[in-house]
């Protein structure tokens, strides 16, 4: 049985007080759920988010990391260093980082095999651009995606990767796509696992949506049999939302 997940991206926003007063908050008023409840701070606040979070069900996750072991790599943090505070999962290919930061499929393949190696859980984000929907090319690229990043992943490490289906253009737009559409392109992301591996592994990985999640839309998104949960931006970072969307699944 595959978990639901809802887990929230603060990417760069919180410094260490913020984060700290947020996850004191969401502790506090976590609902009960079956679901896994993630958070993903800043980099900074990462260690303080845990000690937080020591007695919390909630799960602190990184946003990012480097797929070498250690070295000269200024201004990067390694699989390592995060599995040394205690942070086992790792959001990969974020939108955001393919487009400003340059990271490519390949680059993002070598992240996917070190934070396997290391026993990390994969968050792995992908998804196509306006053009690609417009011009009825997302499901060839969100299966190119999938290919160039993850199909030589070895069947038996599938059980730490999470996939999280982010379509660029529902990102941070307040656009989000309709809950049929998420639904269409789960199926398909199942299929092409299927196709790649086998029935049980595809059956068996959540795939979340993210893309404009919010209190008023989450319940019909996640009412949807391939949409596992959420990756929230914006709405994670307030309290009440944030609880509002775990409510939801
Ligand atoms: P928004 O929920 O702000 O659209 O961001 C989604 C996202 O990028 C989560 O990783």
């Amino acid at each position: 049985m595959r978990s639901k997940i809802v887990a929230g991206n603060w990417k760069m926003n919180k410094n260490m007080e913020e984060t700290e007063a947020l996850l004191t908050t969401l502790a506090a008023k976590l609902p009960d759920t079956d679901a896994e409840v993630m958070v993903a701070p800043t980099y900074v606040s990462l260690a303080n988010a845990v000690r937080v979070l020591q007695s919390s069900t909630i799960q602190v996750i990184a946003q990012n990391m480097h797929f070498a072991e250690t070295g000269a790599y200024t201004g990067e943090v390694s699989a390592d260093m995060l599995l040394n505070i205690d942070v086992d999962t790792v959001i990969i290919g974020h939108s955001e980082r393919r487009a400003y930061f340059g990271e490519t499929d390949e680059i993002l393949a070598k992240k996917v095999t070190t934070a396997l190696e290391k026993n990390m859980r994969v968050m792995f984000c992908f998804g196509e651009e306006l053009e690609d929907r417009k011009s009825g090319n997302h499901f060839t690229v969100v299966e190119n995606q999938l290919k160039n990043a993850l199909f030589d992943v070895d069947a038996s490490k599938w059980k730490n990767i999470i996939l999280a289906y982010e379509p660029v253009w529902a990102i941070g737009t307040g656009e989000t796509a309709s809950p049929e559409q998420a639904q269409e392109m789960h199926a398909f992301i199942r299929k092409t696992i299927t196709e790649a591996y086998d029935v049980a592994i595809a059956n068996n990985v959540s795939i979340l949506y993210g893309g404009s999640v919010k209190p008023g839309n989450a319940k019909e998104i996640f009412s949807k049999p391939d949409v596992d949960g959420g990756l929230i931006g914006g709405a994670s970072l307030v309290a009440d939302d944030f609880t509002a969307i775990i409510k939801a699944i």
